[in-house]
């Protein structure tokens, strides 16, 4: 088998205003911006990352914020909910930090025995902190006002909502994922090292509609390979299953595959290297818009497209 998936990447999803998206994540959530650049598709659009304060792999959320965009809705063949790990005793710093934002949240008392607090992203992208008894030593971010101590790590993991769990479950089962636990209609499977978003949960709900996406929704996410070759071998060892897997293509900060799981989310593995730091230092992170090789020639137009947003600094 290739060298084992730890965990998740990265976690992409949709938005709407970009500012408020920006003001969200690291105002509220604490996170760093990591990364600005453009959706190399469209670069009128922004592609923002947010993660801890290195841009560690397992911590990154990253969105597309498309200020006029219908809100999506939730339903079989995504990924529901997003959830990040906080240590067991911030629980009730991050519930009164949340309400006193005018964030609705519901705390789920014992998830396969984690206390888990639910709530929504100003467009209704469902989030969730786990509590986490020995969690991942966070990398705080230096441009947030969250105590250390109570600083989100990274992922916990994701909810995929399917119609039913077995053919995913193949798929997680041949990544180096093991049946960890059922509870109700959530199936989890977790991979082996104690590493950030090692949890895939799979909550059957035959009952709900396909998604549909907009702002909200979560487009795809993305698992760990230490490697090029690991990733290359990953797609070898995947392609034995039937998926159709895509070629490896270059996203700067890392390579990636893509494939439909066949329960419909789209999965990618992407690559650890070369990272976020391999374009500018540590300490300026995210403050300059970056730009492929084959856009710099066009940067004042984009710059000029682009909405104006507002970083946040904060001087602990
Ligand atoms: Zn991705």
């Amino acid at each position: 088998m290739p060298e084992p998936i730890v965990g998740l990447h990265h976690v992409t999803a949709i938005a709407s205003n970009p500012q408020r998206n920006l003001d969200f994540y690291t105002g509220v959530l604490g996170l760093r911006l990591v990364k600005r650049t453009i959706n190399f598709d469209d670069p009128g659009t922004y592609h923002f990352y947010f993660g801890d304060d290195r841009g560690s792999p397992g911590t990154i959320l990253t969105f597309f914020p498309w200020p006029h965009m219908g809100k999506g809705n939730i339903g079989v063949g995504e990924t529901s909910a997003t959830a990040f790990s906080v240590p067991v005793e911030s629980v009730p710093f991050w519930e009164e930090r949340l309400r006193a934002a005018g964030v609705l949240v519901d705390r789920e008392e014992s998830r396969f025995d984690n206390t888990v607090l639910k709530f929504s992203d100003p467009d209704g992208m469902r989030l969730e902190l786990v509590g986490r008894i020995a969690g991942v030593q966070a990398n705080a971010a230096r441009t947030s006002d969250v105590p250390t101590q109570h600083a989100i790590s990274g992922f916990f993991g994701v909810t995929l909502c399917e119609v039913g769990f077995e053919k995913t479950a193949t798929v997680l089962e041949r990544m180096g994922f093991w049946r960890a636990g059922v509870e109700g209609h959530r199936y989890r499977f977790s991979a082996a090292a104690q590493a950030l978003g090692s949890h895939i949960d799979v909550l059957v709900q035959p009952q709900l509609l396909p998604g549909r996406m907009g702002a909200g929704s979560v487009h795809h996410i993305a698992f760990r390979a230490p490697s090029d070759a690991a990733q290359l071998a990953w797609r070898e060892e995947l392609k034995t299953l039937d998926l159709d897997i895509t070629p490896v293509l270059d996203r700067t900060y890392f390579h990636s595959i893509y494939f439909r799981e066949p329960g419909g989310v789209l999965f990618e593995i992407a690559t650890d290297p070369p990272g976020f730091t391999s374009d500018e230092s540590i300490e300026s992170l995210g403050e300059t818009l970056k730009l492929p090789g084959w856009y710099e020639s066009k940067r004042e137009l984009i710059e000029k497209t682009l909405p104006p947003i507002t970083l946040h600094k904060i001087t602990k």
